[in-house]
């Protein structure tokens, strides 16, 4: 079969299309014929070797895949040979015509929600769905600041509030991206390109200050997220890419916090719950991943491009 390998940490040139063996599932594992692989920011970091989490080499990247089954190996009971799933990490990779995953790992994908849509659900709505319901322990009527709202997680945070009946402010640096994120469900949308938004954020809320922050951009906007807040005013930090200085008074003087996680450490149950509620939510149409591109396999290395490009507007999905 055909998977993109990774022989070396370093440039998306290092992304090649290659001919390796075909993975044949053992017990309690799952081959899936692969539809949609797609990209998510870490892939790009882990393939850079910047990653927390550093694959042995070679490696396929990915652990979003959406497609049919193949085959099964002895003990499976989830799925069976030609159901249609999409994957939460695979162990062989998501970059290729076939993965193999544990049966944990394989989900079935609602009729409704295309291959490519399917390859846009676990790290972005898993990643949404954890930090709304299970970090920020959002409410209904409660304000929600998602803090880059046009990209993969941002468009799942604002359709996972939006349907729980929080208020939804959203940023996005390009008129595209903040009219998806407009159409998709966000109340307000500002531009964090434009210089004094974040007065204008909080002008919306009268004054008050937000209940919760999505960030995905900490070293970024923390500090002024952190004057952003209501009293006990949360920031979930989602995303970061260096450091910066932040003044603990302002979370003092409102009694808030500011808290981090990554998808990679969840416990089986907050999983498992994860996974319960986003596949409810893709089930009743309440959740509807959005894909802005679909790119051939071999252009994985333009993909990798591409999703750190500013300018974004749903997913990037690769298409064996
Ligand atoms: P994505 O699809 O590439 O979207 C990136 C988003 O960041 C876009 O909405 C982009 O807006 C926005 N952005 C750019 N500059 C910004 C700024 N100055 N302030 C606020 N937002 C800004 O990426 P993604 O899949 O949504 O992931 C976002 C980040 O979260 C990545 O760093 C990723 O690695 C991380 N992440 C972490 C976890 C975890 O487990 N903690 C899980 C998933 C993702 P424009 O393009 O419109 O400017």
């Amino acid at each position: 079969m055909k998977a993109i390998q990774v022989h070396a940490f370093g440039g998306p040139e290092q992304l090649k299309l290659e001919e390796v063996p075909m993975p044949k599932p053992a017990a309690g594992e799952v081959l899936v014929r692969v539809h949609a692989a797609g990209v998510n920011p870490y892939d790009t970091y882990m393939r850079a070797g910047t990653y927390a989490v550093k694959p042995a080499l070679p490696y396929t990247p990915g652990s979003d895949a959406a497609g049919v089954v193949e085959a099964v190996g002895e003990g499976v009971k989830k799925v069976k040979t030609g159901d249609r799933v999409f994957t939460a990490e695979t162990i062989t990779g998501a970059y290729a015509e076939y993965t193999l995953a544990k049966e944990a790992q394989v989900h079935a994908l609602a009729e409704k929600i295309s291959y490519a849509q399917g390859s846009g659900i676990y790290v972005p709505y898993g990643t949404a769905y954890h930090a709304i319901h299970h970090e920020a322990h959002g409410r209904a009527s409660e304000t929600l600041l998602m803090h880059g709202a046009s990209g993969g997680v941002g468009i799942a945070a604002v359709q996972i509030a939006r349907a729980m009946g929080l208020t939804v402010l959203g940023t996005a640096g390009t008129a595209k991206g903040r009219e998806l994120v407009l159409r998709e469900g966000a109340d307000q949308v500002f531009d964090h390109t434009k210089p004094g938004y974040t007065e204008e954020i909080m002008k919306a809320t009268g004054g008050r200050g937000v209940d919760i922050i999505l960030e995905v951009l900490a070293n970024v906007n923390l500090a002024a997220d952190l004057k952003l807040l209501a009293i006990h005013g949360r920031v979930i930090i989602i995303g970061n890419r260096g450091e910066l200085t932040i003044n603990p008074r302002d979370l003092m003087a409102r009694r808030s916090s500011a808290r981090g996680f990554t998808l990679w450490a969840l416990h089986e149950t907050e999983r498992s719950a994860v996974l319960a509620g986003v596949s409810a939510g893709l089930e009743n149409g309440t959740l509807r991943p959005i894909v802005r591109k679909e790119l051939p396999l071999k252009d994985a290395p333009q993909a990798h491009v591409d999703i750190l490009a500013p300018g974004a507007s749903g997913k990037i999905a690769l298409i064996p």
